[in-house]
């Protein structure tokens, strides 16, 4: 990859508080006075740069933490939100108009995947979903209606990646909007500079990093930024997915140190595959040779950050992923809950818990089996004593003979 660091975007902007603090001030305030009537007039138009009126519609700290993710993705600008959905929902419903078709990734987020099925259809926005890396299939499945290509650059729980060069193309042939989900691989991946035209986080995880909240962000053109936020027909202004300032000023602290935890994470992930390919586990981590989108990901990352943290085992069924999942937390190596990005190792049976809304069948020709476990690596300091543990677990409950 040519060489933008996104770390580096990050580090150099500065921040001053009213006082001199080192960190921006948290404005925490819903409204804003105005010296003249005229100004507020020109700022419900859309015409007073720099003026805050509502917080719904945008304040100082939102934007302090929509700059600096803005610069992460290499984008014109980007609006928070209140959870990663509120990202998606917004974009989607900006951009998508009763009559749209949109083209998606088949392997996404359960709750994407539930959006897309379930609660546009009857709003006339109609979904194909497919392997996203069948280019043939994309092409013929595109309409003269058709507005968006869909996907995860890393998918959730498949570990899936999108070949986001040869999806740019395509999507620029067509003049269609390439929509990538980044949440798996923040600062490894950056879709804007493989063709992507907007990027979208769920803060929520790896960005925020200390489980305390729910948080998402889109990453676009100061255009379609402005036209979320416009007060007659912005999906961000109307729908109101707004982020708390509060909320912002500790998201904004916690994204200086991301990419340290990344490099912690991937580490760690990549530690632990290895030992468990080894031991003969059907484990799945996009830093193996063996994964088939190992190389895809290799020519599209930036080294320095790894693979991510996120990796899979397939013992086979519930009941043995359970009597596991039971026993490692018991054992202190971590928690058994959803989510992703804490520096306790987190794991769940994806089938039933954030691919539930996916329907079994779909499931299943997914790749997505009953006994499948998503890990999200922790921080661990000793990964080699985390191993071992992990290693007695599997043995005890019959996933290692
Ligand atoms: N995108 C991905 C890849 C996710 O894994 C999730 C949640 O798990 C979301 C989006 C939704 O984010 P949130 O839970 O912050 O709304």
């Amino acid at each position: 990859m040519e060489d933008f660091n996104a770390a580096n975007e990050i580090q150099d902007l500065q921040y001053f508080g009213e006082f001199g603090g080192v960190n921006p001030s948290i404005s925490d305030s819903s409204t804003y006075t105005f010296l003249s009537a005229k100004t507020m007039f020109d700022t419900f138009e859309g015409n007073a740069e720099g003026c805050y009126l509502y917080s719904r519609h945008s304040s100082p700290m939102n934007l302090y933490l929509a700059q600096a993710l803005a610069k992460m993705e290499n984008t014109a600008a980007a609006n928070v939100t209140s959870s990663g959905m509120g990202a998606i929902t917004t974009v989607l419903l900006q951009l998508c108009k009763s009559g749209d078709h949109i083209i998606s990734s088949r392997t996404i987020y359960g709750g994407t995947y539930a959006f897309l099925k379930n609660f546009l259809p009857p709003f006339q926005i109609e979904t194909t979903f497919l392997d996203i890396n069948d280019f043939e299939t994309l092409e013929n499945s595109i309409r003269p209606n058709t507005k968006i290509v869909y996907c995860e650059s890393v998918s959730n729980p498949l570990l899936h990646v999108a070949n986001l060069r040869r999806l740019s193309a395509i999507c620029k042939k067509y003049k269609l909007k390439l929509i990538v989900d980044n949440t798996f691989s923040p600062l490894s991946i950056s879709p804007i500079r493989l063709g992507a035209d907007i990027v979208i986080h769920s803060l929520t995880k790896f960005i925020n990093g200390s489980s305390d909240t729910v948080g998402g962000v889109y990453c676009a053109s100061q255009e379609l930024i402005d036209d979320t936020k416009n007060v007659n027909t912005g999906a961000s202004m109307l729908l109101g997915p707004t982020m708390d300032s509060l909320r912002s000023a500790s998201i904004l602290k916690n994204l200086r140190t991301l990419h340290i935890r990344m490099k912690q994470h991937s580490h760690n992930a990549m530690y632990l595959a290895e030992r468990f390919e080894r031991d003969g586990l059907k484990v799945s981590y996009p830093g193996l040779p063996s994964h088939r989108d190992h190389e895809l990901m290799k020519s599209m990352m930036h080294e320095a950050y790894g693979f991510g943290g996120l990796m899979t085992l397939d013992v086979e069924t519930t009941e043995r992923a359970n009597a596991l999942m039971e026993l490692m937390q018991s054992e202190n190596l971590g928690y058994l809950a959803v989510s992703l990005g804490f520096y306790k190792t987190l794991f769940s049976c994806s089938g039933s818990s954030t691919s539930s809304e996916i329907p079994e069948q779909e499931r299943l020709k997914m790749g997505i089996s009953d006994g499948l476990i998503r890990f999200s690596i922790g921080l661990d300091q000793d990964i080699e004593r985390t191993y071992q543990k992990m290693r007695t677990c599997m043995q005890k409950t019959g996933v290692l003979k």
